[in-house]
């Protein structure tokens, strides 16, 4: 039995920032993470857009708003200060018809009531001054965002920490399969490789946090759901139609922000990412499918209602995702010259989404305390751009005096 004063379960953006978070605040104190894969960052964190989001799209007042904001300012530093390559671009979210204006008018006051400043409305002819293939009626251009290898800064800070403390740990290659709490207050978390205790355990598992959190027999009336998002990459040919990031109108009703142009920190354009229900949580083909995750999803009640409710934005994800042509449909709605052999298909992620019993995909962030550890149940996107704020959160939440 190996003694820490905290653990952390996950090594994804979330769970290092937690624990690099502590152990800048506790210098003296031991923190393990516990890491299944062989490396940090494998899953969402490593397989995100890299965008450094500016808060824009958020409910004033939610953790997600809250968080991202105060969260982009510590990313910033941090990349500053420790040379993460990151560029603070700019993009521009374009309505191409009419129909689109009154949510554009939304998203410019939630931006504005959210703290951010110098937002601009462009109409068609400004629009082409930043992005010039693209065709729109009028867009928001955010000078705040930007795009950051989130890779190199969850590394980074997984070693600060043990810079700080050498006597904490970063282990990878360690599944956490139990966990308990003992009468005396602390928690035991049993690894397939050795158990480990501390007073306080904090478990960041993405795509498994509803599992981590069962373990700790929470019941938190949500589950997590997968939703693959494919990406395409812009040919060299097709590279000059996009000068930063451009982002279409997003459909209100859902979290995910539309397939989007992405230029990426170190070269390079992505289109994408789409949303599909998928049959592997960690699984990043499209026809990964694994019996486990796709039981636990198709036996789950709020599985069904969300597809009773959405079948159709559903269908036309999944022709998208199997379908070029599609995908270059939707794409081409921002920029109508791009062509087929502009695009060519790349990378997916999987996005860990909390769905409701009721079949309601849960907006905002949620973290919920088990008998054993602290949760983090929902941390969808901008989860990377916030995590250092999600962490400063958590550990409000437990008190941040704690010392040896
Ligand atoms: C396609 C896509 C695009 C996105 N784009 C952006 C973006 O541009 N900007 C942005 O801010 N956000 C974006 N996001 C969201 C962002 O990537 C996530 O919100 C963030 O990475 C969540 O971090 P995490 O640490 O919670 O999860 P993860 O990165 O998934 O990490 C969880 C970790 O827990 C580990 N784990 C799970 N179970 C166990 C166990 N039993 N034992 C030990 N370890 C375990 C996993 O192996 C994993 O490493 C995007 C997400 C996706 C999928």
């Amino acid at each position: 039995m190996q003694k820490y004063d905290l653990i952390v379960i996950g090594g994804g953006i979330v769970g290092i920032a937690t624990a690099y978070k502590w152990q800048l605040t506790n210098p003296n104190s031991r923190v393990v993470v516990l890491e299944k894969e062989g490396a940090l960052a494998r899953h969402q964190t490593g397989r995100n857009s890299g965008v450094i989001h500016s808060g824009i799209y958020y409910k004033p007042g939610s953790l997600k708003a809250k968080t991202c904001f105060d969260g982009y300012a510590q990313l910033v530093e941090f990349a500053k200060e420790h040379n993460v390559a990151h560029d603070i671009c700019g993009k521009v979210i374009v309505a191409t018809d009419e129909s689109e204006l009154p949510q554009i008018d939304a998203i410019l006051q939630k931006g504005k009531e959210n703290g951010l400043d110098g937002l601009k409305i462009l109409g068609p002819d400004e629009i082409r001054e930043v992005e010039p293939e693209v065709n729109g009626v009028k867009a928001i251009f955010v000078p705040q965002t930007g795009i950051i290898d989130y890779v190199d800064f969850t590394n980074k800070m997984a070693a600060r920490i043990t810079n700080i403390q050498k006597d904490s740990a970063i282990l990878k290659g360690f599944n956490v399969v139990r966990i308990r709490n003992k009468p005396s207050g602390t928690t035991i978390v049993k690894s397939e490789r050795g158990e480990f205790e501390a007073p306080i355990v904090i478990a960041c598992g993405g795509l498994e946090s509803d599992r981590l959190a069962k373990l700790d027999g929470v019941d938190a009336g949500m589950k997590i759901v997968p939703f693959r998002g494919d990406y395409y990459d812009l040919t060299p040919q097709g590279q000059h139609k996009v000068k930063n990031l451009i982002y279409p109108v997003p459909n209100p009703e859902f979290p995910f922000l539309g397939v989007h142009f992405t230029r990426m920190i170190h070269g390079g354009v992505e289109c994408g990412p789409n949303a599909v229900f998928s049959f592997k949580r960690e699984g990043y083909d499209k026809t990964s499918f694994s019996i486990k995750d796709s039981f636990d999803a198709l036996t789950y009640g709020g599985t069904w209602k969300l597809f009773k409710t959405h079948w159709k934005h559903g269908m036309g994800e999944y022709e998208r995702a199997f379908s070029k042509a599609k995908f270059l449909q939707a794409l081409q709605k921002l920029i109508p010259g791009l062509t087929d052999s502009d695009i060519t298909p790349a990378r997916a992620g999987v996005r860990a989404q909390a769905l409701s019993n009721d079949g309601k995909l849960v907006d905002d962030f949620v973290i919920q305390k088990g008998n054993g550890a602290i949760h983090v149940l929902n941390a969808p996107s901008p989860a990377a751009t916030a995590s250092l704020a999600i962490a400063d959160e958590i550990l409000n939440r437990i008190g941040t005096n704690y010392n040896e």
